[in-house]
């Protein structure tokens, strides 16, 4: 199982997909022009949630480690 301890989204790459709200809304949400990082998301407990939404993201925007 995968342990996420941090992860960021780069506006830059983001197209507004909505993928990794659809795969993890407990941690990510739509922000003005890209997705966000909720603030006191709970990383770690959703770590499996953080994986699923990176893989789904068509632009590779999400970073994790
Ligand atoms: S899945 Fe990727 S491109 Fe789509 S909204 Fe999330 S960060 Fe942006």
């Amino acid at each position: 199982m995968a342990e996420v301890s941090k992860v960021s989204i780069d506006a830059g790459e983001c197209i507004s997909c909505e993928a990794c709200v659809d795969a993890c809304a407990d941690v990510f949400e739509m922000g003005k022009d890209a997705a966000v990082v909720k603030a006191g998301a709970d990383i770690k407990a959703n770590s499996d949630g953080i994986v699923t939404a990176a893989e789904a993201c068509p632009t590779s925007a999400i970073k994790y480690e």
